[in-house]
């Protein structure tokens, strides 16, 4: 969809920091943060919730939701992660294109600047 910011993301056209890319889904950081490694992981193809996308699809995103969550506990090591969906405006979705967040936690949660930013992204990134 020509106007989705995921989908322009997801093919090249809007820089992100991806940490996860495969033939159907990608992960990339959060541009706003809630903690450090805070990713978002998403299907390539344009769905808008929970309540579209299809079955088939949906696995494939929660497999690549545990690779990425499996290597960001590995990388930063955070002392526990949430993992959240939002579906529908009332509840909190600003982008209508489907996404799981992963936001690891921290006992002590230092703040993040663009600096850690960018390093957090090299560590994450699968291209090592
Ligand atoms: P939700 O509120 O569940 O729809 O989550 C949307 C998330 O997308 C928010 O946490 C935003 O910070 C994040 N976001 C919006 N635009 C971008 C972008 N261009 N790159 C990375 N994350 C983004
Ligand atoms: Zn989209």
């Amino acid at each position: 969809m020509k106007t989705c910011i995921f989908c322009q993301i997801a093919k090249g056209k809007i820089p992100a920091q991806i940490v996860h890319r495969d033939d159907k889904t990608i992960a990339f950081l959060d541009s706003q943060p809630k903690s450090a490694g805070h990713t978002l992981v998403i299907p390539r193809e344009h769905f808008t919730s929970l309540l579209d996308i299809p079955a088939g699809l949906l696995a494939d995103v929660v497999q690549s939701l545990q690779k990425v969550a499996q290597n960001i506990n590995k990388q930063l090591k955070p002392d526990g992660f949430n993992i959240c969906q939002n579906n529908g405006a009332f509840a909190g979705q600003t982008i209508n294109h489907f996404h799981f967040h992963i936001i690891p936690r921290y006992q002590n949660h230092p703040p993040i600047n663009k600096k850690d930013f960018l390093v957090l992204a090299k560590k994450l990134t699968n291209k090592k």
